[in-house]
């Protein structure tokens, strides 16, 4: 565990972070999310122990530092926590590869990691630019060659600073598809993410920094779903309305047409998961619509998973004839007045509204609906099974 507790940090008089604690255990990512100049970068500074705070503490596994502490006492916990600067400090007059390989060196640790290093260039598939020098690649490629240099220590805690953000959407999917396989392998991430998307979707736990101090800290669904904090919620929409693929279906007609085109278009056997259900003001919207739309589900083997605000007769009847493709849960009591959500398999929210007339809100993105089964899982574990 690397967990920070009330940190102060100041420059001059200027408090930067004000009472900031924040944590993360090994095989987890922590974001740190928030606008421009609210001491993200700082805060990295400060974990790592690169600039002292002068109040605070930090717990690293087993050992424990107080602030204020003095520099020349404070053995600094590098390797154990590496960092990723967005200036990258890679050295010009060296190869991709010497970049990486000298700071083993310099500890003596070069030959022994050899074989490690090798299947580190092929995990981030850095063959073939391994040794050209920095003016000779692709700022993506810097980019990974800073992140395999600070692998190659074997930290357990990695600290990155918004290491995407100079990079095109693919490149940075490759990166991010990495720090999934990083965390996998047992290291604990904190980083400063300038994707909002990965932030929400990837993350385990995401900080919200706001002028030093952390104002929200939760699941990442927390954040999508929040509306009392304006500040929070107009810059989630800001930083993720770009990659956004909206579509409104409006009225009775496009609302059945919506559906029944949706069920046409689905692989066999796929699986819907929809958050609150709303019993039988779904069917009533389908109209006479409905039949050929359970029909074609049937037999399509197209299976729904839904947490019911409000069970009708015709749900009862459904997981009564077909318990293989119907899982229905009762929401808990307290889960009141959300909008209705569908979960599509290929990554798609739909969002319901069953206002004057029934409106369906098609929105294609992978990280709002990660965001949005999580939160899925989360309210399983709190609702009754719905037994025919
Ligand atoms: P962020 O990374 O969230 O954009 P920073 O951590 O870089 O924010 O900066 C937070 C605040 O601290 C800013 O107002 C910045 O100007 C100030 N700051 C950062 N580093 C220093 C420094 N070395 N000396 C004085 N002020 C600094
Ligand atoms: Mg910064």
């Amino acid at each position: 565990m690397l967990k920070a507790s009330g940190i102060i940090k100041k420059y001059e008089n200027r408090i930067v972070l004000d009472d900031v604690s924040v944590e993360v255990e090994q095989g987890k990512i922590t974001s740190i999310i928030g606008p421009s100049g609210s001491g993200k970068t700082t805060l990295l500074k400060a974990l790592s122990m690169l600039e002292l705070p002068q109040s605070g503490s930090i717990v690293l596994d087993d050992k424990t530092y107080n602030f204020p502490e003095d520099d020349s006492n404070i053995t600094p916990p590098w390797p154990k926590i590496s960092v990723v600067f967005q200036q990258l400090f890679i050295w010009p007059h060296l190869t991709i590869r010497e970049n990486i390989e000298l700071p083993l060196k310099l500890k003596g640790l070069l030959q022994e990691n050899k074989a490690y290093l090798e299947e580190l260039y092929k995990m981030f598939h850095m063959k073939e630019f391994i040794d050209r020098y920095p003016n000779e690649v692709s700022l993506g490629q810097r980019q990974r060659g800073a992140l395999v240099r600070a692998l190659a220590l074997k930290p357990d805690y990695l600290l990155l600073d918004e290491i995407t953000s100079s990079l095109d959407v693919e490149q940075a999917e490759i990166i991010l598809s990495h720090l999934v396989k990083i965390k996998e392998k047992g290291v604990g991430i904190i980083m400063v993410a300038h994707d909002i998307d990965f932030a929400l979707s990837s993350a385990d736990n995401v900080c919200f920094l706001d002028g030093g101090k952390i104002i929200k800290q939760g699941k990442p669904y927390e954040f999508l779903l929040e509306t009392e904090n304006k500040r929070i919620s107009s810059f989630i929409r800001s930083a993720s309305l770009g990659t956004l693929d909206v579509k409104i279906y409006s009225g009775q007609e496009e609302f059945q047409a919506y559906h029944m085109a949706f069920i046409n278009r689905i692989p066999e056997k796929s699986v819907v998961t929809v958050i609150g259900g709303v019993g039988d003001t779904w069917f009533s919207s389908m109209g006479d619509k409905y039949k050929e739309f359970d029909d074609t589900r049937k037999r399509k083997n197209i299976k729904y998973r839904m947490l019911m605000y409000e069970i009708g007769s015709k749900e009862k009847r459904l997981v009564r004839e077909r318990p293989d493709i119907n899982e229905y849960y009762i929401l808990p009591s307290h889960v009141k007045n959300l909008a209705n959500i569908n979960i599509h398999d290929d990554g798609a929210v739909v969002l319901q509204i069953f206002d004057t007339v029934p409106t369906v809100i098609e929105i294609n993105n992978q990280a709002l609906a990660t965001s949005y089964m999580n939160y899925y899982n989360d309210l399983v574990k709190q609702s009754e099974k719905l037994l025919g």
